[in-house]
């Protein structure tokens, strides 16, 4: 079952993606989140998988970015991919930049947050199971995507993207709109002491985010710890937009790493300034 109140599923040409409402009012961008809904793949990677890193066929996964990008109404040379290894580096994106990771070879590497102030620009990070994480500063119009799976979310990523947005483009994080998207819920996902003894080194308090389930196992809630860092960098509760659903519920529209036993497609946050 998906909660739709805060990202709200749309389907254009018959892709499925959710998008953020608080986003769409500013008409500032187009981005959001796709699903597995509307590509080419076949079976485990049907149908719309933009992992290039996967290994269904490459042309198939091409052929799913021009999709994705004419549903944008862009086109491929205008994306900028990521190059996502759990960690926070967070890249500044200019216009010099477009086409990286798909028509062009990247000249960057270890990248899970994008970054930029330049209009049509199509920034891409790619999911499954792990939160994507959307950044617009409405006042000085930039945008950003982070890639938070634990690792990242430990190592506060989230609040890394504010650093950089008041370092660089003199962002006020009361101006700054941030969309919490679909990935593995604290329903589904166990987490051992090793996370644990993580978050209790980094957090000042773990009881909302890590719930004990017995036998030295928690179940880890990565929205609450990627709200939590937020709130310490200074973005009030209101601007954080949490979508509350669950990518491993619900494999029929999402690729769910865990609970496809890691063979299956990636799914992509977009955002662009228009
Ligand atoms: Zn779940």
């Amino acid at each position: 079952m998906i909660h739709e109140e805060r990202f709200k599923l749309i389907e254009k040409k018959g892709v499925k993606y959710f998008i953020i409402p608080e986003f769409e009012e500013t008409h500032l961008v187009n981005h959001g989140f796709t699903t597995r809904i509307g590509g080419l793949s076949k079976s485990p990677f049907n149908s719309l998988n933009l992992g290039l890193k996967t290994d269904d066929n490459r042309e198939n996964v091409i052929e799913n970015f021009k999709i994705i990008c004419d549903v944008f109404e862009n086109t491929i040379d205008r994306a900028v991919l990521s190059d996502q290894v759990h960690k926070t580096d967070i890249k500044i994106v200019t216009n010099k930049d477009i086409g990286k990771g798909l028509v062009k070879n990247k000249d960057y590497k270890d990248i899970d947050g994008l970054v930029t102030n330049e209009p049509d620009v199509m920034l891409f990070t790619f999911f499954a199971d792990c939160v994507p994480i959307f950044f617009l500063d409405k006042v000085k119009k930039v945008v950003g995507l982070a890639h938070g799976g634990w690792r990242g979310t430990v190592d506060k990523i989230s609040g890394k993207m504010i650093d950089i947005m008041k370092k660089n483009y003199s962002s006020d994080p009361n101006d700054i709109l941030v969309g919490i998207g679909p990935s593995i819920g604290q329903c589904c996902y166990e987490v051992g002491a090793d996370v644990y003894k993580r978050f209790n080194t980094n957090f000042t308090s773990v009881s909302n985010v890590l719930k004990p389930t017995g036998e030295g196992k928690w179940k880890l809630n990565l929205w609450e710890a990627n709200k939590v860092v937020l709130e310490e960098s200074g973005v009030p509760c209101r601007n954080i937009i949490i979508s509350e659903v669950c990518t491993s519920c619900n494999s029929d529209i999402f690729f769910s790493y865990r609970k496809e036993n890691g063979i299956t497609g990636r799914m992509a946050a977009i955002i662009q300034l228009k």
